[in-house]
């Protein structure tokens, strides 16, 4: 990409497709999650008010699957670049797994939480948790039994928009990683870049909703054209 040599602020969102090689089904992509469950009943907010059973079962159900795979090589060179690049640079994922932060990466936010934690709805507790909810055990700060999964349900705000835009409006260069652009605001955000003349870049399977948006579309498997790009970035 050209002039790449004057970037110097990076913003990189990613998405399900960025961990698809690790083994983790995506959202909307054919044979993903959304084709045997509706999200509808079983991540909205508005299921969880319905019946709080059975989203805490499918989130415990997910946490199993999810825990016990390995960062690809697309989540290693984002790690790689998060070591040595020089400049501002923050990953922006909606993923609720941790392998980017296996894969070596700590400038990671995660804006529809994340597995790891769990969060008390009595005291606002976000203990370290492996553990289930669906048979509903004790906080372990203040112990009433409101543990519930740390992660954004359909219908919740997003984490830590209050350091994403700020970031973004700070960046040279914006770049979506297996994302559809399907869930807002995450779909958005290239729009903000753009309107901001921030340079931006898709690395995907396949186009997603908003290609048009981005400066330049390249295709291909995560973990084949995320390190290819990092090594040109750290080139
Ligand atoms: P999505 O399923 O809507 O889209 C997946 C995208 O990844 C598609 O654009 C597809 O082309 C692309 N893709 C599939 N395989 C790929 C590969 N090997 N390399 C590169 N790209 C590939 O997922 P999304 O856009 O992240 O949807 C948003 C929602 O999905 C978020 O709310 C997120 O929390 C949730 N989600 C997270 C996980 C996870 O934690 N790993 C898994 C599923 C869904």
């Amino acid at each position: 990409m050209a002039g790449m040599r004057d970037v110097r602020n990076i913003v990189i969102l990613t998405g399900a497709g960025i961990s698809a090689e690790s083994g983790i089904d995506t959202f909307r992509t054919a044979g993903g999650l959304w084709e045997k469950y509706d999200p509808a009943e079983v991540a909205s907010a508005e299921a969880f008010a319905r019946d709080p059973g059975r989203l805490l079962s499918f989130y415990d159900m997910r946490r199993a699957t999810v825990g016990e795979k390995e960062p690809n090589p697309a989540h290693e060179a984002l790690g790689r670049l998060d070591a040595e690049w020089k400049g501002e640079l923050l990953i922006v994922t909606q993923n609720v797994d941790n392998l980017h932060e296996l894969g070596g990466a700590n400038r990671v936010l995660h804006m529809h939480g994340q597995h790891r934690t769990a969060w008390c709805t009595s005291c606002d507790a976000r203990p370290h948790w492996t553990g289930t909810f669906a048979d509903r055990p004790p906080c372990p700060a203040c112990g009433m039994r409101s543990l519930r999964p740390d992660v954004v349900l359909f219908g919740e705000m997003p984490y830590h928009l209050d350091r994403i835009y700020p970031a973004i409006r700070a960046a040279d260069l914006f770049v979506s990683i297996g994302t559809s652009g399907a869930v807002y605001p995450a779909a958005g955000f290239v729009r903000d870049a753009r309107e901001l003349g921030v340079r931006t870049l898709e690395l995907n399977l396949e186009p997603s909703d908003g290609s048009h948006w981005f400066d330049e579309t390249r295709l291909g498997p995560a973990s084949e054209i995320v390190p290819q790009w990092v090594k040109e970035m750290l080139g």
